[in-house]
């Protein structure tokens, strides 16, 4: 076992804390990371506070992780020391269901292996990347291309995958009218992503506090929610809105701004139930549906795509010290536009 820094938390209401954590030994398909870079992503805050469930404290979250290979098992043919590497929110899978089969382990039948907070293969609960080190399976771990910048990579792993998976499975690209609702870590890579394969992107804020940013990233349009007047100028508009928003929000106000046959899909993952209103979906042969993250192949070509159209996360670069202040920031939404801890802090 390796003894390694961390930041944990201890329960749902108090601050995180400096700790030490466990990583078990390399095995012979497991590659050990030296994590440099950490994103602090949404669902982070949602899961130390147990608005999803409850937890198993300590508790140390984190699943956006880049860093350096600096060892490998006798199996490991993929990587080997000194590759940049990440990895997302998932370190296994039973990769014998229909879904794993398919490259989907995001929706394993049998439950995939969350990066923290899961029931490891060892029986022990999985812990995230606010530490200096992790051990995972080679087929969980991403190679992070060069052109990359290395303190930006990190929030691709989850916030680059997770909107790029749904805009790819409903075809944004030319010709297609896209919103993304909310800007923060996963509405802006939105944006960039949308932007980048072709679609012509809207950004539906609260306010036009960040619009400038949101045409630099690339949309077309920017409008403020907080403006009843953005719902009729709107109505029957996009064939695609990408809800990232962490909290509950109106669906029927938004699945009136989809055309025939648009699609509402929501990765925002509030802990409240969204009921959903059926007229609204009526109206014009509408869908409402949810996403999850994406299969390892897709996250591999997310890292891909993003190196070759040059795209990457806007972070705000915060010490191990840092991050209780940051969870506060981000919960009034102010954060431009993920925190990223500087791994080495913790050293
Ligand atoms: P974030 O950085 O906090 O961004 C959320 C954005 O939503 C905010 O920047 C804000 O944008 C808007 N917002 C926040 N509170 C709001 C409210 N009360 N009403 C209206 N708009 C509000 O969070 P994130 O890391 O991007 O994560 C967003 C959500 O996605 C979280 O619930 C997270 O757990 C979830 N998530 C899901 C997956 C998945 O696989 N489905 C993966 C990762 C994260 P504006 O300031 O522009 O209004
Ligand atoms: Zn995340
Ligand atoms: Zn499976």
């Amino acid at each position: 076992m390796l003894t390694v820094n961390a930041i944990a938390a201890t329960s749902a209401t108090d601050p995180l804390v400096r700790t030490t954590i466990e990583r078990r030994d390399v095995g012979p398909r497991d590659v050990l990371i030296e994590i440099r870079y950490a994103g602090i992503c949404h669902s982070d805050i949602h899961t130390v506070r147990g608005e999803w469930g409850e937890v198993a404290y300590p508790l140390t979250v984190g699943h956006e992780i880049v860093g350096q290979v600096t060892e490998v098992g006798s199996e490991v043919t993929k990587f080997s020391a000194g590759d940049r590497v990440g990895v997302g929110c998932m370190v296994n899978s039973c990769r014998e269901c229909d879904n794993c089969r398919a490259g989907q382990e995001q929706y394993c039948t049998n439950g995939n292996v969350g990066t923290y907070a899961s029931v490891d293969r060892d029986g022990t609960i999985t812990q995230g990347g606010y530490s200096t080190h992790v051990v995972v399976d080679q087929d969980f771990v991403l190679r992070v291309p060069e052109s990359i910048p290395y303190q930006a990579a990190a929030p691709l792993l989850c916030a680059g995958i997770t909107t790029y998976s749904p805009l790819a499975h409903w075809n944004a690209g030319p010709g297609k009218k896209v919103a993304v609702v909310g800007m923060g870590g996963l509405g802006h890579m939105a944006v960039k992503i949308a932007v980048a394969m072709g679609a012509e992107v809207t950004v539906l804020s609260q306010t036009l506090s960040k619009k400038d940013d949101g045409l630099r990233f690339g949309a077309e349009h920017y409008y403020a929610t907080s403006d009843p007047a953005t719902f009729e100028a709107l109505a029957n508009t996009f064939d695609l809105i990408v809800n990232t928003v962490s909290a509950p929000v109106d669906l029927a106000a938004y699945l009136r701004l989809l055309r025939l046959d648009g699609t509402l899909v929501s990765v925002g993952a509030p802990p409240e139930p969204l009921p959903v209103p059926v007229f609204a979906l009526f109206g014009a042969r509408r869908s409402f549906a949810g996403s999850s993250i994406g299969g390892i192949a897709e996250t591999q070509q997310m890292l891909d795509f993003c190196a070759e159209r040059g795209i990457a996360p806007e972070v705000e670069m915060i010490s191990a010290d840092q991050v209780n202040e940051a969870y506060e920031r981000v919960l009034k939404s102010d954060v431009r536009y993920r925190f990223v801890i500087d791994v080495d802090t913790l050293r």
